[in-house]
């Protein structure tokens, strides 16, 4: 069971000064939930001390600091009772205390239906995601083999779930180690940006991350011990690529060829095929001029080299993105010369936290408080649910469409612009370039803590806006005609988000590949499932990915359930193969398409987006709420698929 393997709460045996130090670095709001599970008196959610409001990654609720003191003072005495009686917590699990405490948390009213998918998202009620495999005979199981292609996070997920259900499955990981993304990307400063206690698997919470939004090494560590801490090491097969799947009619399996370090090519059969291979995966590089002369040393950002010491050196970054926005900050202190190529500027978000530690105390409160980190993860998760959507719709109504896109927008807008003007001060041609020319929300917005307008304006340092020329043996050459020599030229120019399960050729009934049936536009069923390629399950698939709010290991968490639940039912039901019907594959396309229609990621101001294919149209995002995505992916229903 997966609940026996998340860590189990430490007992307190500290004394009251060490206690009391402790608390000074604890989340109060997260404290006085967890105090019910102690004392078991919930008369503190109606009392006079309470958060006063949530914002992402605010975990003090605004509470003034004599308030804080207040309870402080107050959970001293109950953990010192709790600790003495011996360490027993009170668990609830009456959903209107539960929503009660919820509501008291985030300082709004949390609706009822968001309790249950909240519960599982914390764990209150155990492992709620794993599916109960028992009616089905161990054999049964075991003798249904799934390939799982990529052993990210997702791939990592679809492993402990398929150990789980006691089905026979291999990951073919092209990499030497685990993490995907975060195997991948080494640049200097890279590190997550969702809040880390919430970017962990629910059921396996991390109570020792360094740092509230980890660095990459941590965090390929995390996917990296989820091997042995749920015995699944075994199961990878490493340094190993899938080139291609062909799916055999006549035997409802997945031929699938894989090429190893050494070039060998082998191939296997499988009844199942899950893509766990990421959206963002393989680098694009920009169609420049000359980009092969360059005689200097040139890397994508997804390819950094660490034999390479940019100490010293003078170095091109091209591109502004999410890469770009962490590694211009990291190494620009130590580079000779610095030059940053920009398209389009990023609009960002304040995040002062942005790379701060978590101190002992926080630490200690993970461990040893009661539903303390659950009640934290919900803290984290409910400001980046399903609030923020509704404004990502374009307002049609809204006079001034160039700027923005509805009357929240325009607030964001001028929130998003104070925040730069604050740290550009009265450098206004810098402020020319870095303020956006398209609406807020519409690209991905960045976490900013200051590192990247701080490093900008550095003498060093110059953000380029010309546009580019091409590039020579010697540098770079812009739109003026200046030539900037460089020693290394950084590629931060993004991935081929919309080329799903590219390179690989994978082929389906009727010898129909999914490049040829998806041309630009990759579709599938709730992300998951295509017609014509029976058994193949994508994870992070079209249409999936997040850009308002949320995790991708929540979103995950959703998919992984809801392929597992295809193959139970498969066995279930003795079938061989399940696909998707073509009528209900098109209906949800159009429904899907209608409502990405209104948003913000395809308005007019956007030039240059991942989130549009080369039409302007967009196919990698989810405009769902969280919510509906999580009822529609719980198991899928027998109706939408016919079975062979
Ligand atoms: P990106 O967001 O696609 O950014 C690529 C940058 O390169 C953009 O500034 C783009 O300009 C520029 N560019 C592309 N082609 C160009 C050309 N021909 N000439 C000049 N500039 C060009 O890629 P990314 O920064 O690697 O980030 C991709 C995604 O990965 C992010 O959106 C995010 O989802 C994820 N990511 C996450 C994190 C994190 O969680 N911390 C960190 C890194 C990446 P335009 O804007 O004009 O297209």
């Amino acid at each position: 069971m997966t609940q026996a393997l998340a860590p189990a709460l430490e007992p307190i045996t500290e004394d009251d000064a060490f206690i009391a130090e402790a608390l000074t670095d604890a989340s109060i709001p997260t404290l006085m939930l967890s105090m019910i599970h102690m004392s078991g008196d919930t008369a503190l959610l109606d009392g006079a001390i309470r958060p006063l409001g949530v914002y992402l990654n605010e975990v003090q609720g605004y509470m003034s600091d004599e308030d804080k003191a207040a309870v402080r003072a107050q959970a001293l005495e109950v953990i010192k009772r709790y600790r003495d009686g011996g360490c027993k917590p009170v668990q609830l699990s009456d959903h209107e205390t539960i929503r009660r405490m919820m509501s008291f948390l985030v300082a709004e009213e949390v609706p009822m239906d968001y309790v249950p998918m909240m519960l599982e998202e914390m764990e209150l009620d155990g492992d709620a995601r794993q599916l109960d495999w028992d009616a089905i005979p161990v054999e049964q199981r075991s003798g249904f083999h799934v390939t799982v292609i990529g052993g990210g996070m997702s791939g990592v997920l679809s492993a402990i779930r398929l150990k789980e259900a006691g089905l026979s499955f291999t990951v073919i990981e092209k990499n030497a180690g685990v993490g995907g993304t975060w195997y991948e990307n080494r640049y200097p400063g890279c590190r997550v940006d969702v809040g880390n206690h919430f970017y962990c698997y629910s059921f396996a919470p991390n109570h020792n991350w360094s740092e509230y939004f980890a660095q990459q090494p941590e965090l390929q560590q995390y996917f990296e011990d989820c091997l042995d801490r749920f015995g699944i090491r075994e199961h990878f097969r490493f340094n190993s690529e899938v080139v291609s799947a062909a799916y055999d009619e006549a035997n409802s399996q997945w031929q699938v060829t894989c090429r190893d370090a050494d070039g060998q090519k082998q191939t296997h059969t499988s009844n199942a095929l899950i893509s766990a291979v990421g959206q963002l995966n393989r680098p694009k590089l920009p169609d420049i001029e000359g980009r092969d002369r360059f005689k200097g040393i040139a890397m994508h950002s997804a390819q950094w080299r660490s034999d390479v010491d940019y100490a010293g050196k003078r170095v091109a970054v091209i591109g502004t993105g999410a890469s770009a926005f962490q590694l211009v900050p990291a190494i620009a202190d130590k580079v000779a010369e610095l030059k940053v190529y920009q398209r389009s500027a990023p609009w960002m978000f304040p995040n002062v936290d942005y790379h701060r530690k978590v101190e002992s105390g926080a630490q200690w409160c993970m461990k040893k408080l009661p539903f303390y980190s659950r009640w934290y993860r919900f803290l984290l998760f409910w400001p980046a649910c399903d609030g923020l959507l509704p404004s990502l719709k374009i307002d049609p109504d809204w006079p001034h469409q160039e700027r923005s896109i509805n009357e929240m927008n325009e607030m964001v807008r001028e929130v998003f612009t104070d925040w730069m003007k604050q740290q550009v001060g009265d450098d206004e041609a810098l402020l020319d370039k870095v303020i956006p020319d398209y609406v807020p929300l519409a690209k991905r917005t960045l976490q900013d803590n200051g590192s990247w307008l701080t490093a900008l304006t550095n003498p060093h340092v110059e953000l380029r806006t010309e546009g580019i020329r091409e590039i020579t043996e010697a540098g770079i050459v812009d739109a003026h005609g200046e030539l900037f020599e460089a020693d290394i030229i950084v590629y931060a120019t993004g991935f081929h988000a919309n080329r799903f399960l590219w390179p690989m050729e994978i082929v389906g009934r009727g010898g129909m590949t999914l490049r040829e049936q998806w041309g630009d536009e990759p579709e599938a069923y709730l992300g998951i499932t295509v017609p014509n390629f029976p058994n193949l399950f994508c994870l992070y698939g079209p249409g999936t990915n997040l850009a308002f709010g949320g995790s991708l290991i929540f979103n995950s968490e959703c998919e992984v359930r809801y392929a597992l639940s295809g193959i139970k039912t498969l066995l279930q039901e003795g079938a061989k193969a399940l696909e998707v019907k073509h009528t209900v594959h098109r209906d949800y396309q159009l429904k899907l398409q209608n409502e990405l229609s209104n948003m913000v990621w395809s308005h007019p101001t956007v030039k240059h987006s991942w989130y549009q294919n080369e039409a302007g149209k967009v196919t990698v995002l989810s405009p769902w709420r969280l919510r509906d995505f999580w009822e529609w992916t719980k198991a899928i229903n027998p109706d939408d698929y016919a079975f062979t």
